[in-house]
């Protein structure tokens, strides 16, 4: 995870704090002073308290024997990160354990209240608790209510209708969120409906591309027409290459054996500080993704990902194909028609 670094660790789930987290310690400095040691108080009280509600999100996902890889402190929140998608049932309790805490938070410190008397600083959080579960149950992504939506949606609908209704709830609520915010002069709810619609629109086209890769393997999607290069190959040759077509990797051989893989920002930092009379070998990445004409593209994701959605399609060590961000959109596109490879 870039830009994080590491905090402690839980029971066994690593926490990481991102750099906007460290921009808190340039916020508290601004406080009034006379209010310095209140605020900071405050402040540090609801970060526990996200804190806690990620790390029930954890520890109720490993109920499950799923494994979190960390849980990240933005300084707008926290994520806890899964290994591995829940079904839709686990996927309800994991959900609901976030929000669960923050009520059960709230109630606490006002039970709390009873034997040492009302506090201010008490009731501040308590009340903040009730707000962050609240706004938790928002039933749209990336919320955790709308995690909840997604599950019950999943197990009770066909996908197909179930990506396409999360979409219009998401998308109605980030509606409705920002008519009240500019009718109330709300900004921050103005600000949270366009986090909810973006949130929503990502959702829609993760999922619906997923359902679309569902069954095909990485050969029905790959490329089959492109020039490689010879690994003696000049840089300035290849940047002819890379105005003569409208290739933007470039596989490169020696021999018949395939031993790097040239990408367009590749090419360009070696022109930039190599010059272009170098060789594309010294240019290439030699650790690129290979992935086999019959694996399936659904669980290639997120290998693909990783590597900018680029990689070699071999067979052993012959070469077939290339799989290209470019080129997986269009697959997607195709797909989306109902025209599959190889019916023509
Ligand atoms: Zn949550």
């Amino acid at each position: 995870m870039t830009g994080t670094i590491p905090f402690l660790t839980i029971s066994g789930v690593p926490v990481r704090l991102h750099f906007t987290f460290l921009m808190l310690a340039g916020l508290l400095a601004f406080e009034d002073r006379n209010d310095f040691f209140a605020e900071s108080l405050v402040i540090m009280a609801l970060f526990t308290c996200v804190f806690l509600h990620e790390l029930s999100h954890a520890l109720m996902a490993r109920h499950f024997g799923i494994g979190t890889l960390d849980v990240v402190m933005y300084l707008t929140g926290g994520i806890a990160r899964l290994e591995r998608l829940p079904t839709p049932k686990e996927g309800i309790y994991i959900a609901a354990a976030g929000p669960a805490t923050n009520f059960i938070i709230a109630g606490f410190l006002w039970y709390l209240q009873h034997y040492v008397g009302t506090n201010a600083l008490m009731h501040e959080i308590a009340v903040a608790n009730l707000w962050l579960g609240a706004f938790n149950l928002l039933p749209a992504y990336p919320m955790d209510g709308g995690r909840i939506f997604r599950s019950l949606l999943d197990w009770k609908v066909p996908e197909e209708q179930a990506i396409t209704m999360a979409n219009w709830v998401g998308r109605g609520l980030a509606f409705i969120l920002a008519g009240l915010g500019l009718a109330f002069g709300e900004w921050l709810l103005v600000f949270v409906a366009f986090f909810v619609f973006t949130g929503a629109q990502q959702e829609f086209y993760a999922r619906k591309s997923n359902s679309l890769m569902k069954g095909a393997s990485v050969k029905e999607a790959m490329l089959r027409n492109f020039i490689t290069l010879h690994h003696g190959t000049s840089i300035r040759e290849a940047a002819e290459q890379l105005l003569d077509t409208s290739q933007q990797d470039f596989p490169v051989t020696h021999g018949d054996q395939v031993v790097g893989l040239l990408s367009r920002d590749g090419l360009i930092q070696a022109l930039a500080t190599e010059g272009p009379d170098t060789y594309v070998a010294g240019a290439m990445q030699r650790d690129f993704l290979r992935l086999a004409p019959e694996d399936s593209l659904e669980d290639s994701l997120n290998l693909l990902s990783d590597k900018g959605y680029t990689a070699l399609v071999m067979a052993d060590d012959l070469l077939l194909g290339m799989v290209t961000k470019e080129n997986l959109n269009e697959f997607l596109v195709l797909r989306n028609f109902g025209l599959r490879r190889g019916e023509a």
